[in-house]
């Protein structure tokens, strides 16, 4: 059997693709030897291992996920303790409480979210990241048109600040969303990390 880059078993990866950058997410996780589902039926999450909800238009893909049947689909698989990675619009999706999205999520993480919240003056910018679960040199961070985390409470934790201390990543269990794009650099080292998030099989079955 091929490994995949950092030697353990190829997984299946779903990576949501009904709008938004999903083949970024594709290439990056191909690079490190997964194998890469693009979804866009709700049947298709029975045969993934993980899931990616990628970045894009939130208010779009929010419209998607609702008129394709996706919503409760969605939720039971971020409860089935597979991991999910919410990025940019991904992790707006995720979170229970958005400012200023017009209709329903997913909502399955303690975290309140802004959207846009950097402003048009820095609609774009980058920054090196310490991220709690990363070992060795800072993350480049790629944001754009970013959402901040105002407040991560019960089950969720932030895992990643800046320098003023606005929280950009956070992570509760199987899940995780950071207002950044790291499938944007070569970077590989916050999808391992994602990839590693999952609950063991025996409680996923309690
Ligand atoms: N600004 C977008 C939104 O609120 C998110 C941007 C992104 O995913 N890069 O939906």
């Amino acid at each position: 059997m091929t490994m995949s880059t950092n030697g353990r078993r190829p997984l299946t990866v779903g990576v949501l693709a009904l709008q938004g950058d999903f083949r970024e997410h594709r290439e990056m996780l191909e690079r490190m030897g997964h194998h890469v589902s693009e979804i866009r039926k709700p049947g298709q999450l029975d045969e993934i291992d993980a899931l990616i909800i990628p970045g894009g238009e939130s208010t779009t893909i929010a419209r998607l996920i609702l008129s394709n049947g996706f919503q409760q689909p969605l939720r039971d698989f971020c409860a089935s303790g597979k991991p999910v990675w919410g990025t940019c619009a991904g992790a707006i999706l995720l979170a229970r409480q958005v400012d200023n999205l017009d209709r329903p999520g997913i909502e399955t993480m303690d975290i309140s979210i802004q959207r846009n919240a950097f402003g048009r003056q820095v609609d774009s910018f980058e920054a090196a990241l310490q991220v709690e679960g990363i070992a060795g040199p800072p993350f480049h961070a790629v944001f754009i048109r970013a959402p901040l985390f105002l407040s991560v409470w019960g089950n969720a934790r932030a895992i990643c600040t800046l320098e003023d201390g606005t929280i950009v990543a956070a992570r509760q269990g199987n899940l995780l969303a950071t207002s950044f794009h790291p499938e944007l650099t070569g970077d590989t080292r916050l999808h391992e990390l994602f990839l590693s998030i999952g609950a063991p099989a025996e409680a996923r079955r309690g």
